[in-house]
């Protein structure tokens, strides 16, 4: 089964894809965490992406399509993908579309996640990260069990710079003119389903596994 999940910052994309790869054993592909691993890093991908992605802009689409054509190309995809993050471009959907028919592989179905505008500005200013793990919480609905630090690994959690205020709006206003679109694109091929995002994880993950079933 290789997926897309679509939906603007917050809308559960990494939580649900995290889900979906426990369940099916999927791969979990994130252009974000591996944009935010290489910045960590210190690697040239890693600088040329950091300016973009604070200001909440969107990495231009050469750097993206270069990641994921890596990607997807390790034995670890083969058994099934599900992309989180990717991709957020008409360009960038034409691309994955050559890599996947040059590798004779498909797409069984996108899902756009749909959550409201105000959503989204709470969960991603409530959303706090693990640098280490990539964890994320939510200072009032997934709280960590002990205040500021991971559950997982005890690293000090941050307020990653592209979640705040000012950046959240650019990332808001690039998912509706950038990647809302590719509904559109994906509609026309009859994979697109889409589910309201807006309820509590496991409601949005019975939700999703009934568009994966169906
Ligand atoms: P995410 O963790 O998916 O919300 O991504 C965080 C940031 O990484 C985005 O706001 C963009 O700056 C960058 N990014 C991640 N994926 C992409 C992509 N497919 N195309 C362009 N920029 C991306």
């Amino acid at each position: 089964m290789n997926l897309i999940l679509l939906g603007p910052p917050g809308a559960g994309k990494g939580t649900q894809a995290k889900r979906l790869v426990e369940r099916f054993g999927l791969a979990h592909v994130s252009t974000g965490d591996i944009l935010r691993a290489a910045i960590k890093s210190g690697s040239e991908l890693g600088q040329k992406a950091k300016g973009y992605m604070d200001r909440g802009e969107l990495v231009p689409d050469d750097l993206v399509v270069g990641i994921i054509r890596e990607r997807i190309g390790q034995p670890d995809c083969a058994k099934g993908f599900v992309l989180d993050g990717f991709p957020r471009t008409v360009p960038q959907a034409e691309a994955l579309d050559g890599m996947l028919s040059a590798a004779s592989c498909r797409l069984d179905r996108v899902v756009a996640l749909e959550v409201s505008d105000q959503a989204v500005l709470e969960r991603n200013t409530k959303r706090r990260s693990c640098p280490t793990c990539g964890a994320t919480y939510h200072l009032v609905n997934a709280p960590p069990k002990k205040a500021g630090v991971c559950d997982r690994d005890a690293t000090p959690l941050v307020h990653r710079p592209d979640d705040q205020p000012e950046a959240i709006l650019k990332r808001m206003e690039e998912y509706r003119q950038k990647t809302a679109p590719l509904k559109d694109f994906y509609r026309k091929v009859g994979l697109l389903r889409e589910i309201d995002g807006s309820g509590a994880q496991d409601d949005v993950a019975r939700a999703l596994d009934r568009q994966l079933e169906g």
